[in-house]
């Protein structure tokens, strides 16, 4: 059984996540504040942490820090700040996704599922420039080891960077990934600000992969944030 802990102060939101969670089949731990919340990630070694940010003794951002500091355990932040900034701040510090108060149980699982098949996975990946694997996603199949792209079965040509960004998004499905975050995997370090050349090459790959760019049904854009690729 997977063991959920959910540090979240308000106790009818705390009612609420148990609840979900118990019937879906995870064990839940619960933590009222922040200190609670850290010695229990160390103790009870959890599959992934429900994070709040406003919580009454340590800001959730530096429980995010702290626990980073000792595990890789999926985290999905669960906030009532609806502000891009501090979303955007929480998946540079290196959690795994985000919901918005209020959310349904429905949303709930489904971004559970979607971080935890992405641990499992990432887990398991081939070491960085290892990977022949052969990625399949929709109507595009890539080939990693002969660096080639099929767009029903037709060959399409991408340039290195539109190459690395589509692989990037491929080995994350579900997963929301900052502008900084690409910026950084893609172009380096010192590139981390420099979103508009991050839109031209999305620009440029959404025109070759997409039907329609316009209304892209591949790679979607998180407003202010970043961008997601749809799970098939
Ligand atoms: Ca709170």
């Amino acid at each position: 059984m997977e063991r959920i802990l959910v540090i979240e102060d308000d106790q009818q939101i705390q009612n609420f996540m148990a609840y979900a969670l118990e019937n879906a089949g995870f064990e839940v731990i619960s933590a009222l504040n922040g200190k609670d919340g850290i010695s229990q990630m160390i103790m009870r070694s959890p599959d992934l942490i429900l994070l709040d940010l406003g919580l009454p003794d340590i800001d959730g951002m530096d429980v995010l820090k702290k626990v980073r500091e000792k595990s890789e355990v999926p985290i999905i932040i669960v906030s009532a700040r609806d502000q891009d900034k501090e979303k955007v701040t929480a998946l540079d510090e290196g959690a795994d996704d985000y919901l918005t108060k209020p959310f349904s149980a429905t949303e709930l699982m489904a971004r559970i599922r979607v971080a935890l098949r992405h641990y499992k996975r990432m887990n398991t990946l081939p070491e960085k420039g290892d990977d022949h694997s052969i990625y399949e996603y929709g109507d595009l199949k890539i080939d990693n080891g002969a660096h080639m792209v099929w767009k029903k079965d037709e060959e399409i040509h991408l340039t290195p960077l539109e190459y690395q960004l589509l692989l990037l998004f491929i080995k994350n499905p579900g997963k929301v990934l900052t502008y900084r975050t690409i910026l950084k995997t893609i172009w380096g370090e010192g590139y981390g600000e420099d979103t508009q050349v991050l839109r031209s090459v999305m620009a440029s790959t959404r025109r070759k992969i997409e039907e329609n760019p316009a209304k892209p049904q591949y790679i979607e854009t998180e407003i202010g944030v970043g961008y997601r690729l749809k799970e098939l």
